[in-house]
């Protein structure tokens, strides 16, 4: 099993809420899977999630979106 870098506890599948502070507005999303250390809550996304997470951010930034609060799944739909 993985163990965490930081604290050595183990790491499991789980999900994480990424905020994001845009300077002109924040986008929460939610319900992102991840794994996530079971002892210190340190969270990892991979590649792929993370490269999906980063256009959901790049979106809400050209809304120009003041609070946007997104649920994962619905997000990458
Ligand atoms: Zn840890």
């Amino acid at each position: 099993m993985k163990k965490c870098p930081l604290c050595q506890g183990f790491v499991v599948d789980g999900s994480a809420t990424f905020t994001v502070d845009l300077g002109e507005g924040i986008v929460v999303v939610r319900d992102i899977p991840a794994q996530v250390c079971s002892q210190c809550g340190e969270e990892w996304l991979d590649d792929s999630t993370a490269a999906k997470l980063e256009n959901i951010v790049e979106s809400a930034r050209k809304k120009h979106v003041t609070v946007e609060v997104a649920r994962w799944s619905e997000a990458v739909a």
